[in-house]
């Protein structure tokens, strides 16, 4: 008869994860394989879902099971739990199906009581039947009776201080003796009873597995990391080997290849005459695996792990993380689990299994963790290096940096122009900053989220940055910043690391990823198999040539008013803004055409054969103003009036709220000729090119449209300006014009608005504000409080909303291609570099996505990972009801899948 919640070894498999846990299934796995895995069984994740409940009983016959399937483990280990002179020792382990740090600890040696402590010194030596159960009384103490393991700890550094030795494995059995003694004092004291029945001993140690489901720590790592609360853990009861019985015995941990590089070969540590947790506790320093075979008491042990390891390795295809026991020179396996790793490591152990005939392209290109590739294309702070920690913020650009601390954007424009590495420390940044960021290594901001103007800035040009660090007390007018007690002066040297928000006092060491060709075979294999196609947002040639260099195939999003910023520019740039007279804006306007032809030239160049969407102009004119009188002078100046005029010219286009003011395409329609001057300069730098043999394919995109009219009335000037270059010539220029769409009301139009265009991109930073109706640069004061207690499963602004964003979106391209079957549509937000965004866009259809070069990597591989998980999906898709298919089968098969493959 099979027992209803559990199952002994022999009977399960890896394949029942969900109902073993990954450890008992893998247990149960390498015991059906025939290693050698001391017999035992795992009580099921379904037993603990009906103990909690219950209310915390445990379930109705599992106890009759459990004293049944022990009865095989004494059969198959010839011992009897709780005989007094060969006693049946077992080790209660957790783990639920995915691992979970957090949940209880494992306790071993259970099943020790006084007399068979003596009976088990009588067989197998004094010492190590009082460190059997030193070790349990401690582990059951702590884990079970919820005693303070510091109590522990104590009384043992206390004898072993009182003797005058270092480690552990010197304690005699009379220093033993008295550790158990103080133990059990403490016990008492804390009005604890400790178990010496047996039976209590298993079926305690059960029930806190059960209950340590529900701990506050494992709530919290649930909660993180978005595993669902009912999944339960299950119980592996196991009959224990000792590594503690002599010289001759050892523990030890090992991965089938190196986690950090992922060369091949065993890696891993050991120590001799010592239990499980001795090796990660770092008690004693072990010794590194590749020593083993040269200790003759443990050679042969130590052929047998190397022989399983490769065996494991090719039963799962994937690099395994093993535990193991030498017991008087007999190997036993204990654990084999898929092994964590670096990003540089996975790549490289995904080509290295992909060559050995493991596994499949596919499956070593889903391997690779797309989050994680940007890791390997920015320099990185030395792990080994010592650091001192100044603050926290947001991880917000990848890559590490050092430099001088500057407060002042010229100033950073100025050092960095003359050489200088520096980090421009911010309360926030704007745009006029530009410059001096761009001159900057790195950039520090004490407020702003992840996608505020620093972020977005420093991502899209590949600069390291720290956001929102909020501990920072920034005081630009003393010239310098306090944080934890420690004051940084302007000029001093500190380091931020934007790969995990730390920021560092002084110039630490950095590491340059060396891993290129590596990383670009995976990705050229990712290609192959994704559908949708990655663009790079760029504004400047510089950029450009760097999407292409990662890989982009063409320009998403062009924003044209960046260029307007440099120093050479911004004055014509203002001129053309508070112009009284059409003489005066012509006059602005044709000087920024001649600029604008230059730009698009260089941008056209590095894109050759690529499309470039170009936007026209977007943001509120406010952004352009004069930031301070000498501004404002030079500005009075150039248009030749008073200061006084400039001034109230500026005044009159003050507006309340510029984000949803007089903005977008709202500027082209009030003033057709900005865009004219655009589309002019985007021709004749196309004709230019192609004159020399470039191939050119623009992409006129018009913003903040909410009506069709708008898009009409804006398309006609750009067709227009075609005339204007000259209709023979233009017609050599296959542009397209389309829209954006970044405002709820031109994706719930989106079939009137196809008409008018042949692509749509969605603008998906300002859809997110619209659709939430919240600023994003405003966001961080109470963004964080929502993510942190749940109201919004995620920063909207990183990972896109598709409950709400995502609706709109579909309503938009299930509308456009209503009225425009052929319509081109893509995204171009901080989404487009974000894995599950891109999985989402790659699940509604669309035919792109846009992201800062630095990220076009990532998105290349999410895409192929979209594709190739969207394939399985559809492959284990169970087939309808009555097709004489059983769909639970279908249903394993996709978890073996997920399993063996992955
Ligand atoms: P964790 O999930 O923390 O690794 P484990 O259940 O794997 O916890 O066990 C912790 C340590 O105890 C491991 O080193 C393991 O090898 C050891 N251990 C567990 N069960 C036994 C056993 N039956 N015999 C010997 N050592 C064991
Ligand atoms: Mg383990
Ligand atoms: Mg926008």
């Amino acid at each position: 008869m099979t027992p209803k919640w559990l199952r002994l070894f022999e009977d399960g498999s890896a394949r029942d994860r969900a109902l073993l846990g990954g450890k008992g299934a893998n247990l149960a796995e390498m015991a059906r394989l025939g290693l050698p895995v001391p017999p035992g069984f795992t009580i099921t994740t379904d037993a603990c879902r009906t103990f909690l409940s219950n209310g915390g009983e445990l379930p109705e016959g599992l106890w009759e099971e459990v004293l049944h399937a022990l009865k095989r483990v004494e059969q198959e280990t010839g011992r009897t739990f709780g005989d007094e002179k060969e006693p049946l020792l077992i080790s209660v382990r957790s783990g639920a199906k995915v691992s979970m740090p957090g949940m209880m600890d494992t306790i071993l040696n259970i099943g020790l009581t006084p007399t068979s402590v003596v009976g088990l010194s009588e067989t197998h030596g004094e010492r190590f039947a009082l460190d059997c159960h030193r070790r349990l009384i401690q582990m059951l103490g702590r884990v079970v009776l919820g005693a303070d393991g510091a109590g522990f700890e104590h009384a043992i550094a206390e004898v072993k201080a009182g003797a005058g030795i270092k480690f552990d494995h010197e304690l005699t059995p009379d220093h033993l003796r008295r550790i158990i003694l103080r133990f059990r004092a403490n016990l008492a004291e804390q009005a604890r009873i400790f178990p010496d029945e047996p039976l209590d001993q298993l079926r305690q140690a059960i029930v806190a597995v059960f209950e340590s489901w529900n701990t506050p720590r494992a709530i919290a790592y649930r909660r993180a990391n978005g595993i669902p609360d009912d999944m339960g853990t299950a119980v592996t009861v196991q009959a224990m080997v000792f590594g503690n019985g002599g010289v001759d015995c050892a523990t030890g941990v090992a991965f089938t290849r190196n986690p950090n590089t992922g060369e091949p070969g065993l890696f891993g540590e050991y120590l001799t005459n010592a239990q499980g947790e001795d090796v990660v506790a770092g008690v004693r320093t072990p010794q590194p695996i590749s020593e083993m075979g040269n200790d003759p008491l443990l050679a042969s042990a130590s052929r047998k792990l190397h022989e399983l390891a490769s065996q494991l390795e090719q039963h799962f295809r994937d690099v395994q993380d093993l535990e193991f026991t030498v017991e008087r020179g007999r190997l036993w396996m204990l654990q084999s689990r898929s092994g964590k790793r670096t990003a540089r490591a996975a790549v490289r152990i995904a080509l290295d299994l992909a060559s050995e005939g493991l596994i499949n392209s596919r499956t070593a290109v889903r391997r690779v963790d797309a989050a994680r590739v940007e890791q390997l294309l920015h320099p990185q702070v030395d792990p080994a290096a010592t650091i001192e920690l100044l603050a926290v913020g947001l991880a917000t650009s990848p890559g590490a940096a050092s430099g001088k601390v500057v407060f002042d954007p010229a100033e950073a424009e100025r050092r960095g122009l003359a050489g200088e590495s520096v980090i421009l420390v911010r309360n926030e940044t704007s745009a006029e900053d530009f410059p001096g960021m761009d001159k900057a290594k790195g950039i520090l901001t004490a407020r702003g989220g992840m996608t505020s103007h620093a972020a977005v800035v420093a991502r899209g040009m590949g600069k390291p940055a720290v956001t929102g660090c909020g501990e920072l007390e920034i005081d630009e007018s003393a010239g310098l910043f306090r944080s934890r007690g420690i004051e940084v002066r302007v000029g001093e040297e500190i380091t931020i690391d934007g790969s995990t928000g730390n920021v560092l006092l002084g110039k630490v060491k950095m590491i340059l990823p060396e891993l290129q060709g590596e990383v670009e075979t995976i990705l050229n294999w990712a290609d192959g198999m994704r559908r949708m196609g990655v663009r790079a947002n760029a504004d400047t040639p510089a950029d450009a040539r760097r999407a292409r260099e990662f890989g982009a195939e063409g320009i998403g999003l062009c924003r044209s008013e960046h260029m307007f910023f440099a120093a050479d520019r911004i004055t014509q740039m203002r001129s053309m803004i508070v112009a009284a007279t059409s003489a005066e804006r012509r006059k602005a306007v044709m000087a920024l055409e001649e600029m604008q032809v230059a730009d698009y030239t260089g941008i056209f160049e590095a894109m050759d054969g690529f499309p470039v969407t170009i936007r026209t102009l977007d943001p509120p004119l406010h952004e352009f103003m004069p930031g301070n009188s000498e501004e404002t002078e030079r500005l009075a100046e150039e248009l030749r009036v008073t200061v006084a005029e400039v001034e109230s010219r500026i005044e009159a286009l003050h507006e309340a709220n510029p984000m949803l003011g007089h903005r977008g395409c709202r500027l082209g329609i009030t003033s057709p000729e900005i865009t004219a001057m655009q589309a002019r300069a985007i021709f004749r730098a196309a004709i230019a090119c192609i004159d020399r043999g470039i191939v050119v394919r623009p992409e006129i995109m018009i913003p903040f449209v909410s009506d069709e009219m708008e898009l009409k009335l804006q398309r006609e000037v750009v067709d227009a300006a075609a005339e204007m270059v000259g209709r023979t010539l233009v017609t050599r220029v296959p542009y397209l014009v389309g829209t954006m769409i970044e405002l709820p009301r031109a994706a719930l139009l989106a079939d009137r608005i196809a008409r008018h265009a042949d692509f749509l991109s969605f603008g998906t930073n300002d859809l997110t504000q619209t659709t939430y109706g919240l600023s994003r640069d405003d966001s961080s004061r109470f963004l964080p409080y929502y993510v942190d207690k749940a109201i919004y499963p995620d920063d909207p602004f990183r990972v896109l909303d598709r409950d709400g964003v995502g609706r709109l979106m579909k309503i938009g391209i299930t509308l456009a291609r209503e009225t425009n079957p052929s319509i081109k549509v893509g995204l171009c937000g901080e989404h487009g570099g974000e894995p599950s965004s891109v999985a989402f866009c790659n699940e509604i259809g669309l035919d792109y996505v846009s992201c800062s070069p630095f990220r076009v990597p990532l998105a290349r591989l999410s895409a192929a990972h979209a594709s190739i998980d969207s394939a399985d999906a559809a492959r284990f898709e169970p087939a309808p009801l009555g097709a004489g298919n059983d769909p639970t089968s279908k249903g394993s098969a996709s978890f073996l899948a997920v399993n063996y493959l992955d």
